[in-house]
C-alpha cells in the first residue's frame, strides 16, 4: 500500500491543475468563453464540475461535437487570458509550497504531466515561483495515459518508486496505465465520489496528509538508520 512506502518514493509527478494550483475560477471563464463563442450556454462551477473530464477532447466532443479541437484550444487561450486581466487569479493550493520543498530537501526527483496549456504553465509556474521544483514539465498534454510511458523511459523512473499526484480520473487512470502509485487529491475538479470510481491507491483531503505521511516516513527512515 503506497502510505506504507511513500517515503521511498524517490519520482513524484505532479498534475497541476487541481493539484498544486487553485484555477478552476479562470478554466471555468475561459470554458464558458469558448461554450459562449458557439452559441451555448454557460455552465455554473458545479455543473463544469460533474461534467468537466480528461481527455478533455471528450467534453469538447460532447458539448460541441464537431468543432475541431486546435479551435476551441485557441478560444479557451483568449478566455483564459481574458479572466487573468480580469483580475481573476490562481493561486497555489494550500501547503503546496510546503510540500514541494518538503520533497526539494529530500533529493526527490520531481515532474509535471498536466493537460494545461503549454505556455500557459510555464509563465504560471514562473509567476508562482515553483518552476525550477521540476525537473522536467510535460504541459499540453491530451492524453497522460501515453505520456506518462514515455517519461517513465526518458527519465528512468523506477515504478516501483514512482507516484502520481492528481484530482481527475484521468490521473488515477494514468497512474495505473503507467504502473506506478496513485494519490488522488480532493482539492480539485473532481469529488471523492468520482474519484472513488477510478480506485486510486489513496485518497487525500489536500497535500497536508501527504506531508504528514512523509514526515512519519522519516521518523522511521531514522530509527531504521540508528539501528543499523
Ligand atoms: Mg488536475
Amino acid at each position: 500500500m503506497v502510505t506504507a512506502r511513500i517515503h521511498q518514493c524517490e519520482n513524484w509527478i505532479f498534475d497541476w491543475s487541481g493539484t498544486l494550483v487553485d484555477d478552476l475560477a479562470m478554466v471555468l471563464d475561459a470554458t464558458n468563453h469558448v461554450l459562449r463563442h458557439y452559441g451555448k450556454g454557460e455552465m455554473g462551477r458545479d455543473d463544469f464540475r460533474m461534467r468537466f473530464r480528461l481527455p478533455y477532447a471528450g467534453f469538447y466532443e460532447e458539448m460541441l461535437p464537431g468543432v475541431p479541437l486546435p479551435e476551441l484550444e485557441d478560444h479557451f487561450r483568449v478566455g483564459f487570458a481574458d479572466s487573468e486581466a480580469a483580475g481573476v487569479t490562481s493561486p497555489l493550493l494550500p501547503y503546496a509550497v510546503e510540500f514541494l520543498k518538503c520533497l526539494h530537501a529530500r533529493n526527490k526527483r520531481m515532474f509535471i504531466l498536466s493537460s494545461m496549456d503549454a505556455l500557459a504553465f510555464d509563465r504560471h509556474a514562473r509567476q508562482l515561483g515553483v518552476d525550477h521544483f521540476f525537473e522536467a514539465s510535460y504541459a499540453g498534454v491530451l492524453d497522460k495515459r501515453d505520456q506518462i510511458h514515455r517519461m517513465i523511459a526518458s527519465h528512468q523512473l523506477d515504478i516501483e518508486r514512482t507516484v502520481f499526484l492528481g484530482d481527475m480520473c484521468h490521473d488515477v487512470e494514468t497512474a495505473r496505465h503507467g504502473g506506478v502509485s496513485s494519490i488522488a487529491l480532493l482539492t480539485g475538479y473532481q469529488d471523492a465520489a468520482q474519484l472513488s470510481r477510478s480506485n486510486p491507491d489513496l485518497v487525500a483531503d489536500d497535500l497536508s496528509e501527504i506531508l504528514r505521511l512523509l514526515e512519519s516516513g522519516r521518523v522511521h527512515e531514522t530509527e531504521t538508520t540508528a539501528r543499523q
